[in-house]
């Protein structure tokens, strides 16, 4: 059977413009593209390297986590006076179309076993009518770190350890990246893996390894696709930083709109008039043992946030009608 393993990492930047790069190092903000060819994500190497990685994926509407699950769980940008405006989990009783995952399952029905901790559940989301692993409340008291592995650890693994012939669709959604903010991208000293986004990525690295190893563990890597993809990436150095009076590109700004800010030249003390962009800079990457030769070790320059769902429907054979393309 051909299995996906679907992991949204939240504000998991995919690219940056490239002129940013960190002061006093020849390091980029931190984010997989740039990381992925300085050598120092390993894990997610082997991933882009086997296989087929969109090198600039963005996100083209609304950069905020509700909004943009909305858009990988469904695979189209939800019109604007249907989706709720602000960042909290909270839905109108109108969005109550078909998300992809509800359509695989009864697609499928019994032959399918579907598995998600994405948040949120509801209809048109992430729902499906059966496995769905809230996360506990008691998860928002540990570090981000820890309740990233927690998800991982205790919500999936044991889910798919328990339907070992059906799971066919698996989805683990993790957000610690989304509370490493106002600190800065990299620091030299030893900040613990939740104090700077630099140490963040090298433990999501290690993450990516683990599931990679739990899958072979469990004679399932040869049938399974895995899908990385992030919601919205962060804001650094730009002009809406500068404004709120940050003095340095090392500096992770978590600002509302506008998300089309520009990169601030902090030399001059004003904008340099290219596009910073950093919160529409997503991450879509396609791996996994079962991904055919043909696409191994290749790249498209450009897609969309929207394109993720389509892929995933076009892997498992489920007929589904969105805004998006599969990127196949
Ligand atoms: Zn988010
Ligand atoms: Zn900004």
């Amino acid at each position: 059977m051909k299995r996906v393993f679907y992991l949204i990492i939240d504000q998991l930047a995919g690219h940056w413009e490239e002129s940013v790069k960190i002061e006093g190092t020849d390091l980029p903000p931190a984010n997989v593209k740039g990381y992925h060819e300085q050598g120092l994500i390993p894990n997610f190497s082997q991933l882009i390297d086997n296989g087929l990685w969109v090198k600039r994926s963005w996100n083209r509407e609304r950069c905020k986590t509700v909004a943009a699950l909305k858009y990988l769980a469904t695979g189209s940008y939800a019109r604007a006076e249907t989706l709720y405006n602000h960042s909290s989990t909270w839905f109108l009783e109108a969005e109550k179309e078909m998300g992809f995952f509800e359509a695989a399952k009864r697609h499928y029905l019994d032959k399918l076993t579907v598995i998600t901790t994405g948040n949120p559940f509801c209809k048109g989301y992430f729902y499906v009518p059966e496995i769905m692993q809230r996360i506990p409340a008691y998860y928002r008291k540990m570090a981000p770190s820890f309740r990233d592995e927690a998800v991982v650890r205790d919500l999936v693994f044991p889910w798919m350890e328990s339907f070992p012939d059906t799971w066919g669709l698996a989805h683990a959604y993790i957000s610690g990246m989304d509370a490493i903010t106002f600190c800065p991208s990299y620091t030299e000293a030893p900040c613990g893996r939740d104090g700077s986004k630099h140490t963040y990525m090298l433990f999501l690295d290690g993450l990516i390894e683990e599931i990679v190893q739990f899958l072979k563990t469990n004679n399932w890597w040869e049938e399974t696709y895995i899908v990385i993809a992030s919601d919205h990436g962060y804001h650094l150095g730009c002009t809406v930083a500068a404004e709120a009076g940050v003095k340095t590109n090392n500096w992770c700004a978590d600002h509302p709109e506008p998300w089309d800010c520009e990169v601030w030249d902090f030399e001059k003390g004003r904008s340099a008039g290219i596009p910073s962009n950093g919160c529409r800079r997503t991450t879509f990457i396609l791996s996994g043992g079962a991904l055919e030769a043909k696409y191994r070790g290749k790249t498209i320059e450009e897609a969309e946030i929207i394109d993720v769902i389509p892929t995933i429907a076009e892997l498992l054979d489920v007929p589904y009608k969105c805004q998006g393309k599969s990127i196949l």
